[in-house]
């Protein structure tokens, strides 16, 4: 762990291991924080901040050492990606061409804006009063991490915090840790002064709770389950914590008859498979317009099928392996109360038992048809290579059926009426909505913010400061 410009064992000196899920294979171990290595981190962070150099320094200084860290990330971008594959089972290619250009993105485009934090003036004539208004850094940040892509997650989000003046405890998930500890290794290089960036391993519930409730700790931004982020909720109210919360989805992909089926077909392989389907925006729900039904299924049923499952490592590898043996059997369980409520499995449906695989944790692309709106795979975020496909009749059940979840994080619509795309995607109840593709490029200087239960707290730099405004009397006569 890196605690205070230091490494350290933790006070325990317990580890944990580090497993590939390929294999099952113990990859690496880390050493396993306790509540008196989160209170030291804390304390670190708060002297950093309180005391330090780093939230005086001006916002090009603060950017250099950004930008000096991402110079250092592309310099290392061969292993990060692969320590992400070997970790969290991405497919190391994608990785490389997608998340960890990402990563750097987030770091050089917040070093920019580490500059741009301005005020605003204004007057009041009538009373010889003006008032300015400045935005200030929150102080000591929570940064709480998914397993599910740690590596571009920590990159987009810290480098936010930092940039906006604060200091940081990152917490990354148990089992999504190793290329979190080796990037501490670079902002040991990168010139932030000590306390500034420090991350401790470990449980999540323990370790996670206690930076909730930590009184020192100004601000929690959190990535993870919706019912993770309800705990946070209630775990920071004595605190009064300002709270960011980015939660799950379960993501409505609407194509409607007048698609272009091949793109839209070809989109809805990614946005439902890409990363096993374990990505908080997945196109999960495929929902398909009664006259395209038929020819849009036969389309995507025959690609699905020549997906290739394989070696993370391998440039043809389409579907790796889920996180865990425990994530496996929750997936495995979805698509067994599936077919309990009557939905069709046509594709897929079972675990990879064939060797190599059957040592890894490995679950075939699977598609379950029939399914109505209510069912529980339809409802709930299942987080696997799993999609369920509903028809609908017309716009407005096609809208009603969309919006009919708890979540509101991410949705995907096809058609090449302008009209209907744009009255479509007002209507969608989500804050992030993909028009005949699925991906956002870009994604850092785009932000988007979960709505209904897939998050709060807004988005960009100020989601991690606060305003101030001052009133000057002035004696004008
Ligand atoms: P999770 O909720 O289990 O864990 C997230 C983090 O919270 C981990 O670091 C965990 O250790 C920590 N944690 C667990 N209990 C805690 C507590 N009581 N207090 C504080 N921290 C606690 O989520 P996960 O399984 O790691 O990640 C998958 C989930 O994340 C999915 O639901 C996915 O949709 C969501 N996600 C959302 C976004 C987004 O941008 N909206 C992005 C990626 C992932």
């Amino acid at each position: 762990m890196f605690i205070g410009g230091e490494w350290t064992r933790g006070s325990a000196g317990r580890t944990f291991e580090i497993v590939n899920p390929a294999n099952n294979e113990t990859i690496a171990r880390a050493y396993e924080g306790n509540l008196d290595d989160v209170n030291r981190a804390v304390a670190a962070a708060r002297d950093a901040f309180d005391n330090g150099p780093w939230r005086h320094m001006t916002g090009k200084e603060r950017g250099e050492i950004l930008r000096r860290t991402a110079e250092m990330i592309r310099a290392d971008a061969t292993k990060f990606a692969f320590l992400e594959a070997a970790d969290v089972g991405k497919t190391f290619h994608r990785t490389l061409g997608y998340s960890i250009p990402q990563a750097i993105d987030g770091f050089e485009y917040h070093a920019a804006r580490a500059r741009e934090i301005e005020g605003k003036v204004r007057a009041v004539p009538e009373r010889n009063f003006f008032n300015y208004r400045t935005w200030e850094p929150m102080g000591v940040v929570a940064e709480i991490l998914p397993w599910n892509g740690p590596f571009m997650m920590a990159c987009q989000k810290v480098s936010a915090i930092l940039a906006a003046g604060n200091t940081v405890v990152i917490k990354p998930a148990q089992d999504g840790s190793l290329s979190n500890l080796e990037l501490a290794k670079l902002f040991a290089k990168a010139g932030f002064p000590p306390g500034v960036v420090n991350i401790v391993a470990g449980p999540g519930r323990a370790l996670g709770a206690r930076l909730v409730e930590h009184p020192d700790v100004n601000m929690v931004s959190l990535t993870g389950g919706t019912e993770t982020g309800k705990q946070v909720i209630r775990q920071s109210a004595d605190t009064v914590k300002k709270v960011a919360l980015e939660l799950g989805g379960k993501n409505p992909h609407i194509v409607f008859e007048d698609a272009d089926l091949p793109q839209a077909v070809q989109w809805a392989i990614w946005a439902a498979y890409a990363d096993q389907g374990q990505i908080c925006v997945s196109g999960s729900r495929l929902l398909l317009h009664k006259p395209i039904y038929e020819e849009f299924l036969d389309l995507f049923v025959n690609k699905v099928s020549a997906l290739k499952i394989g070696d993370t490592m391998s440039e043809t590898t389409d579907v790796g392996p889920v996180i865990t043996r425990r994530h496996e059997q929750s997936i495995l369980d979805y698509i067994a109360i599936g077919k309990q409520e009557g939905a069709v499995t046509i594709l897929g449906g079972n675990k990879v038992t064939s060797a190599p695989f059957d040592r890894g944790n490995f679950i075939e692309p699977t598609i379950f048809t029939g399914v109505t709106p209510d069912m529980r795979i339809a409802q709930e975020e299942i987080f696997g290579p799993v999609v369920t496909v509903t028809m609908f009749n017309d716009d407005a059940e096609a809208v009603r059926i969309a919006n009919g979840v708890k979540y509101g994080l991410a949705g995907g619509i096809w058609t090449q009426d302008i009209d209907r795309a744009l009255r479509t995607a007002s209507q969608l109840q989500a804050g992030q909505i993909y028009l005949n593709s699925y991906y956002s490029p870009a994604i850092v200087d785009s932000p988007a913010e979960g709505h209904k239960e897939s998050g709060i707290g807004g988005t960009g730099v100020h989601k991690y400061m606060q305003e101030k405004t001052v009133f000057v009397k002035l004696k004008l006569d």
